[in-house]
């Protein structure tokens, strides 16, 4: 990980150097040891002849970690005269690659459009057809940039795309993961324009898969594109895998990556299936939570009765469910399930100043979700709660009647789905456990189901804490 953010660092110095690249650099230096400065002694000075400005050679730097502001210092001005006098001289330029992308940015979009028609819901099983033309589509995409060995492999269930580019001897290799399935549209009437008919508004593109990934993947190979179609290179190695399953569970891709270590194997991964944090902000995600998910099914009466003749005497399933669900969180927004919280590994104080420092707005994110207000753990941030909190969520609920009209009827029986999302360290499994301990002693009625599909959280590394 740490080569690469400093080949980014390194490229970023070269081409051009704005205030946050230099913010950046800074933040990436702190974290530097010796093999940073042999990787820019070795790499970059003598590729754009930098001297140092104290000894103006191209010097050793000293490995000692309590050198960190020093070397920092250093690096700054070292970077600065890279800025002034070399950019020209390094072969690896993005401009021309940024011009090429300005100048195809109509066809791409059109392109990104036909990717978002194709109706590529994982979880239908009337879409099969629609899967295999979507990764049909991906595999030509891919090849059509010019990368090698591109395939659609054959899966239990939906084909994964794997492609790469192996043409920067010496330079590290990126892995590039993206899936091209999505979710399932419902409900149909709250789409403003049809889903699968991309569409722009207000300089947004809306259609399903446009941000979640379709857009996401597509931009990377569309960079890619930029790079080689105007410089024949690329400044990295890439391997790209793009599956079809990432809504559903990612059943085939653990098996996938088992049985082609040697092929995907690369010194970082980067996954192309997160957000920005603003417009013209990019953002690198360094951890995502996990996430259980359950349904939680508690049994009434033996057979649905008339509320006219029992009503008043027996308890309602759906009173007795919604009693436990309430209680799910408490009025700090808390998860009140005993033991829950034992394992999470709490933000640093260096994380919570740098989300301090994020542009997030209240205001805009309320309007941007338009919700009537918002509501997290006391004692955190929204930022806070939103990434390194665990959040508990009822994603739905049923029982009894609903449809047009009234039935006088006690149900026999209550559902409702709960999902909760993970951060280091905890486990699905054993949150399942404690989950279902906490529903079973306030209902003998109750019980729990794991729904497939839980993950555990990861992360890179933070400020401050080791991976
Ligand atoms: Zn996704």
């Amino acid at each position: 990980m740490k080569k690469f953010l400093i080949v980014i660092a390194a490229t970023t110095a070269v081409q051009s150097l704005s205030a946050q690249d230099v913010k950046n650099l800074q933040i990436l230096s702190f974290k530097t040891k010796k093999e940073t400065m042999d990787f820019m002694k070795k790499t970059i000075a003598p590729s754009v002849g930098v001297k140092c400005s104290y000894c103006h050679n191209v010097r050793d730097f000293p490995s000692d970690e309590k050198n960190h502001k020093k070397i920092t210092r250093e690096m700054m001005l070292m970077t600065q005269r890279i800025n002034e006098n070399t950019i020209r001289r390094f072969p690896m330029s993005a401009e021309k690659a940024v011009l090429y992308a300005k100048e195809n940015s109509d066809r791409f979009l059109e392109e990104l459009k036909e990717l978002v028609a194709i109706p590529s819901v994982s979880s239908d099983s009337n879409c099969l057809g629609e899967m295999k033309a979507c990764a049909k589509f991906v595999e030509n995409a891919i090849s059509s940039i010019g990368f090698d060995r591109v395939e659609m492999v054959e899966t239990k269930k939906h084909p994964i795309v794997h492609g790469e580019w192996l043409g920067a001897p010496g330079a590290p290799t990126v892995l590039l993961y993206g899936h091209y399935d999505v979710q399932p549209v419902d409900p149909l009437e709250l789409w403003e324009t049809p889903p699968f008919e991309a569409s722009e508004r207000d300089g947004r593109l809306y259609g399903r898969g446009t941000v979640d990934d379709k857009g996401q993947f597509y931009l990377h190979l569309k960079a890619m594109e930029s790079w080689l179609s105007s410089s024949e290179s690329l400044p990295v190695n890439m391997k790209v895998i793009i599956e079809g399953e990432e809504e559903v569970g990612s059943e085939s891709l653990e098996p996938f990556l088992d049985d082609n270590r040697e092929m995907l194997s690369a010194d970082v991964a980067v996954i192309s299936d997160t957000s920005m944090i603003k417009k013209g902000w990019p953002s690198i995600t360094y951890g995502l939570r996990g996430i259980a998910y359950f349904q939680i099914d508690l049994k009434g009466p033996s057979q649905d009765l008339h509320s006219g003749i029992f009503g008043g005497a027996v308890k309602n399933p759906i009173h007795a469910l919604t009693e436990i669900i309430g209680k799910l969180k408490d009025e700090n927004g808390r998860i009140s399930i005993p033991g829950l919280y034992d394992d999470v590994v709490e933000v640093t104080s260096e994380e919570r100043a740098d989300m301090a420092e994020l542009p997030f707005e209240e205001e805009l994110f309320l309007e941007e979700v338009g919700a009537p207000r918002l509501s997290w753990e006391s004692g955190y941030t929204p930022l806070e709660s939103l990434w390194c909190r665990p959040a508990l969520d009822v994603n739905g609920i049923w029982g009894g009647f609903s449809g047009e009209g009234s039935k006088t009827v006690i149900p026999s029986e209550a559902h409702a789905k709960v999902s909760i999302r993970l951060v280091p360290n905890q486990e699905p499994d054993v949150i399942g456990d404690l989950l279902e301990a906490y529903v079973k002693d306030r209902s003998e009625n109750a019980r729990r189901s794991s729904v497939p599909g839980g993950s555990f959280p990861s992360r890179v590394c933070g400020r401050g804490q080791s991976p």
